[in-house]
């Protein structure tokens, strides 16, 4: 539940959402130098299978999915995972949710901030890994006021030029035509507080955007800079699974707009992360997202930490 003009029912749902609790709503936790690294749950999508097995050849799916306990003909239940970077006098928010207009089971975020004592007007800063629904739906509140009101909000020259290109509404399928009108209209609302940088750039002191393009044209990972500690990696959904995309990261996903592309940077992403023991937190892996790659045969394994 998200609702807001400043929580206006919080006293009256707060108790529903502790009472609702329940255990996926895994919760992870790294200290990194100047970061306090936490995961917090959005919640859990619904999906139908095809929208990511649809295009996979079924034999080398079924070989993929061996020991996973994922049915390819059952929905996908994917967790998704907010990142929140506290340090350096920051208080940064790596994307933001779906809000409450995109699906049940979603939009928890609010709730997941509160539990941790942060309130929406403490965040200093959101940055956005892309402009899908599950990511950017929630920067707006039930009355269309922005969640993070004391916020900038920054995202990629790329993503930015894409989504607000009035051409990607044709272009774009009718499948995800709703992508569109809902990344338009967000990123148009948010006026004055949103600014539009480079790729590669800074966009906070000690994170610094990668572009990692494929699930959308300018999907952005971010690297936090813990100093001695080493760095962080934040791929969003440039690692889009904790199955699939580890067993068979070569075999193209139907989640990724840019199919041929995704398969280039997630085979980047899990051998640099695999050979250099990086610490990465996914969007949509298991156990609160953050973890470690770790090398399984010819392809990956996911292992959750925190
Ligand atoms: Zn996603």
């Amino acid at each position: 539940m998200t609702i807001t003009r400043r929580r206006l029912l919080t006293t009256a749902t707060a108790g529903l959402a502790l009472a609702a609790l329940p255990g996926w709503r895994a919760h992870a936790s790294l200290s990194l130098g100047d970061w306090q690294i936490d995961t917090l749950s959005d919640g859990v999508l619904t999906l139908p299978p095809d929208f990511l097995f649809g295009p996979m050849p079924k034999d080398r799916l079924a070989t993929a999915l061996e020991g996973t306990g994922i049915d390819p003909t059952a929905p996908l239940t994917p967790p998704c995972n907010v990142t929140l970077l506290r340090g350096r006098d920051r208080v940064v928010l790596v994307d933001v949710g779906s809000g409450t207009a995109f699906q049940d089971g979603v939009g928890l975020l609010p709730d997941a901030l509160d539990a941790l004592g942060v309130a929406p007007e403490d965040v200093t800063d959101v940055i956005f890994t892309h402009a899908h629904p599950d990511h950017l739906w929630g920067v707006l509140d039930d009355f269309d006021d922005p969640m993070f009101p004391e916020a900038r909000h920054v995202i990629g020259e790329t993503e930015y030029a894409y989504w607000t290109d009035p051409a990607t509404l044709d272009s774009i399928g009718a499948a995800r035509q709703a992508f569109a009108v809902g990344a338009t209209r967000r990123l148009e609302s948010l006026a004055d507080s949103l600014e539009v940088l480079p790729d590669t750039a800074a966009f906070v002191p000690g994170v610094m955007a990668r572009s990692t393009p494929g699930h959308t044209p300018g999907h952005l990972a971010f690297e936090v800079d813990g100093g001695a500690a080493g760095t962080a990696l934040i791929v969003g959904d440039a690692i889009g699974n904790d199955h699939v995309a580890f067993t068979a990261p070569d075999m193209i996903s139907g989640a990724d707009q840019d199919r041929e592309t995704a398969v280039q940077t997630r085979t980047e992403l899990l051998a640099e992360a695999a050979s250099e023991g990086t610490a990465i937190v996914g969007y949509h892996l298991r156990g609160g997202g953050l973890g470690r790659v770790e090398t399984a045969g010819a392809a990956y394994r996911f292992v959750p930490e925190g």
